[in-house]
């Protein structure tokens, strides 16, 4: 086997049927293919989709319903059916499954992303596999994940994964549109090739998703040395012919980079949306933070510093220009911070083992 520690992420397309009910053989599928990676000794998280379109399968509700109440009511009843046939399934393999329902605001403090990682370290330290999904019951429109695909990349950074495979019901990224024969699935991509003008743009049918965010999600994750697939769910057997040693899957790979990141930097990494405040930097800092040596960003450096925030809230760090550079954790409020712009000498603002640089 490749991999010991693997994060699936299960899209739903791949568990709906085109009437949008659950796709029961699809799942049972995929199941038994989790199962018997599992039973192989294979650390797995599942995140699975599938809950607003298979709630949405179940009742009939009025086409004027508001679509937040919509995605509320399915979601409470669909997370209910789909755990359910996790749950019957996985045990036919004597494998006891777990819920994991979160939310963005669950990641949002060192101490969250602690207490959520450490949660599903004692499922898996019990033998318990856990189903994550994003609780769009309670979550809140304006604070919610982007789609499962972000979700999926957080949770294998979090947990320490080797890979994330995420099935949807396409072969991968093509180079031209799917739907021209001409066209191939991208069998392996590195981080300096530029993938942008291949990306598909087309919404998912039942998921939030997109190939964007897969896309930019993957990038992300195998930047942080995590190796990335998008496969399609559908295909038999995906999973375990992913994870044999051969190489002969039609899926698009995102090799994985060789620069380890530390656990508090993939922290940062996925708490884009929790930065309190902005810094903006010179010219020769910019050079020097996004050059090839480990730097510290120092406040000699610093032109000025925009919001409010106390030691170790997250920062955004710009350009003069204002071009994003990367996000960090501050030593400084941000009194202090300002006091500090253009100070040679001084303790750096943001300490290099706290930076993740873009
Ligand atoms: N959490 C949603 C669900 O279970 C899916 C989000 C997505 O499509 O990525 O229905």
């Amino acid at each position: 086997m490749k991999y010991k520690k693997i994060a699936i992420k299960i899209g739903s397309n791949v568990l709906t049927k085109a009437d949008g009910t659950i796709d029961t053989d699809s799942l049972s599928n995929l199941v038994d293919q989790i199962a018997a990676l599992y039973n192989k000794g294979i650390e797995i998280v599942l995140i699975s989709s599938g809950a607003v379109a298979s709630g949405r399968s179940i009742l009939n509700v009025s086409k004027k319903m508001d679509v937040v109440d919509q995605r509320q009511l399915f979601s409470a009843v669909g997370q209910a059916r789909l755990i359910n046939h996790y749950w019957d399934m996985f045990k036919k393999h004597g494998i006891t499954v777990g819920q994991v329902l979160t939310m963005k605001e669950n990641f949002s403090s060192r101490r969250h992303y602690l207490n959520q990682r450490n949660c599903m370290r004692v499922m898996l330290d019990n033998q318990v596999l856990p189903i994550v999904n994003e609780n769009d019951t309670v979550s809140i429109s304006e604070l919610m994940f982007t789609d499962n695909d972000e979700l999926s990349g957080l949770i294998a950074s979090m947990m320490g994964m080797e890979a994330l495979i995420i099935l949807s019901n396409i072969d991968g990224i093509y180079n031209g549109s799917p739907d021209d024969p001409e066209s191939e699935v991208i069998r392996k991509i590195y981080k300096k090739d530029n993938i942008a003008e291949f990306i598909q743009t087309s919404k998912s049918a039942f998921g939030r998703g997109g190939m964007t965010t897969k896309a930019a999600i993957a990038r992300k994750i195998a930047d942080e040395g995590i190796e990335v697939y998008i496969a399609n769910g559908k295909q038999k057997n995906i999973l375990t012919r992913l994870m044999d040693k051969k190489d002969d899957v039609v899926c698009t790979h995102f090799v994985a980079s060789k620069d380890s990141v530390s656990s508090v930097k993939k922290w940062i990494a996925h708490s884009e949306d929790f930065v309190k405040g902005k810094i903006s930097v010179n010219a020769n800092a910019a050079k020097a933070l996004m050059g090839d040596k480990a730097v510290s960003l120092l406040p000699v450096g610093v032109t000025s510093i925009t919001g409010e925030f106390e030691k170790d809230d997250i920062v955004k760090i710009v350009d003069e220009k204002g071009k994003n550079l990367g996000i960090g954790k501050v030593q400084y409020n941000s009194s202090k911070a300002r006091e500090l712009i253009g100070l040679k000498n001084q303790k750096p603002i943001v300490h290099y083992d706290y930076l993740y640089l873009e």
